[in-house]
């Protein structure tokens, strides 16, 4: 068997701080973005698991947690991408609906939030049926994709790309945003995704961490990703049980957003905004051909 390892084609020179920070939308010093995998009980559904009593936690999104993190949004008066599985979308539509009727992005996190590869045949019926399914409810095509596994197939980005889509968010190789030369002439925008310091699931999955260290994790990263690369993405999940959709865990990323706002130079952006910015001046991102 032969593997196609994906090749860095472009990479900037990196011998200063300064010179580790691309120019950035609105010449901010550091872009933050905001991003929700809404992870309803699509999550157990893709697991075989009847998502009731102790497997309910995924219904928690749709019932409190997504209105929850809304709120939280409409005060700090910060925009937000939401990363909505196929199969959650079926199940609470007026839900979605008021994702994007607050201004935020809605980007597709697969159909049951798959956890495994597929067959290449099933893979595209997903991924085909969870865009039809978004773009029907919403009157508008989602341009983004989040894997829920963080996994990928040879036949994934061309499938994305022929549906119209212009960004990934799901590799974890990079500290700020890329091109990604596809093939065949076509391009998308890779926005890493840090699962683990800048996501709550570990934190209250495996390690639970109490919410002051959780915020105070997440400060130092900030301050660290502000002081170098300039990009700082924390993703968050509206669930009950491992997901911050709960009152204490929705006022801990509120301290952390406030904590970002303090420092005047930061520009918050949806990711379909970021990918604006690096699709207009790609040549000041790395590029790698998959
Ligand atoms: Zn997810």
């Amino acid at each position: 068997m032969t593997f196609n390892y994906p090749k860095v084609t472009r990479s900037r020179q990196l011998g200063s701080v300064q010179e580790e920070r691309p120019a950035w939308p609105n010449n901010a010093r550091c872009v933050v973005a905001f991003t929700v995998d809404f992870d309803g009980t699509g999550n157990e559904v893709g697991k075989g698991l009847e998502p009731f009593g102790a497997h309910s936690a995924g219904r928690y999104s749709a019932r409190r947690g997504v209105d929850r993190h809304l709120d939280m949004l409409e005060r700090l008066g910060i925009p937000a991408t939401f990363f909505v599985p196929g199969y959650d979308a079926e199940c609470s539509p007026d839900v979605v609906k008021r994702i994007a009727a607050a201004g935020h992005e809605v980007a597709a996190h697969g159909y049951v939030h798959e956890g495994m590869l597929l067959e290449a045949e099933e893979e595209v019926r997903r991924l085909t049926l969870t865009h039809t399914i978004l773009s029907d409810l919403l009157g508008t095509a989602p341009r983004g994709w989040r894997s829920p596994s963080g996994q990928k197939t040879s036949v994934t980005l061309p499938t994305l790309r022929s549906l119209g889509y212009q960004y990934d968010s799901s590799d974890k190789d990079a500290d700020t945003p890329y091109m990604l030369d596809i093939g065949n002439g076509q391009h998308m925008v890779e926005i890493p995704n840090n699962t683990y310091s800048l996501d709550d699931f570990p934190f209250f999955n495996f390690s639970m961490t109490p919410v002051s260290e959780v915020v105070e994790q997440w400060k130092k990263e900030f301050d660290c990703r502000y002081a170098e690369g300039g990009f700082f993405m924390l993703t968050v999940h509206p669930r009950a049980g491992w997901g911050s959709g709960t009152p204490s865990r929705t006022r801990a990323i509120e301290e952390t957003l406030r904590y970002i706002q303090r420092h005047g130079d930061v520009h918050f952006v949806r990711l379909i905004d970021l990918f604006e910015h690096v699709n207009q001046f790609p040549q000041s991102f790395d590029e790698v051909r998959v």
